[in-house]
């Protein structure tokens, strides 16, 4: 897209994102009441919003269009953590925080290639939550699957950018100039 029709464009993708995150909140949800004995997640408890993230064009226009003001005028957090973090350790996007922070904390699982081409489940939480069951034994819907919703967010980037799957990065944003008109 150019800039023009990018002005255009952009309405029904960030339409279509803002229900990616209903659906990825709904599911988070879910699985939060699942967990909640076990979640230690709260306002202040950051150290899972570590620096060096990046999203795709149309998580970080998203950010954009919803938070100009801080994103030219604001001071990012110094490095070691997100640029998005507050002196008290709380997210200063959270309504618009990007598909990789609406799960941090659940048990999550995913699918992998072991060494000799067999694909084999793999889970992982946060250690903060690791207290309670394994989450080996964990049921696979107690779990956050990790795939379909990253496929459903890179046909969303495609349909932007016809397949360029670039990432941004999240500190990047300060101070830089609008690339979208
Ligand atoms: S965007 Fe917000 S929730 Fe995500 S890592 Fe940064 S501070 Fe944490
Ligand atoms: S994932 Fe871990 S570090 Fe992040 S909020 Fe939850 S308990 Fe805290």
């Amino acid at each position: 897209m150019n800039s023009s029709s990018r002005g255009t464009g952009w309405k029904p993708i960030l339409e279509a994102l803002a229900w990616l995150y209903r659906d990825v909140d709904d599911e988070a949800e879910r699985l939060a009441a699942l967990h909640r004995a076990r979640l230690q997640c709260g306002r202040g408890c950051c150290s899972c919003c570590v620096d060096g993230l990046t999203v795709f064009e149309v998580e970080a226009e998203n950010i954009r269009r919803h938070r100009r003001a801080l994103l030219d005028e604001g001071t990012p957090h110094a490095e070691g953590a997100c640029a998005f973090l507050d002196e008290t350790g709380a997210c200063r996007i959270y309504p618009q925080r990007p598909y990789v922070c609406r799960t941090q904390g659940l048990p999550l699982r995913w699918i992998d290639e072991a060494p000799g081409g067999d694909l084999i489940e793999l889970r992982d939480i946060c250690p903060l939550n690791d207290e309670g069951a394994p989450i080996e034994s964990l049921p696979e819907a107690a779990c956050w699957t990790i795939g379909p919703f990253e496929e459903r967010l890179a046909r969303l980037q495609a349909r932007l950018d016809g397949g360029e799957l670039r990432r941004i990065p999240l500190r990047s944003l300060f101070h830089a100039q609008d690339q979208s008109r």
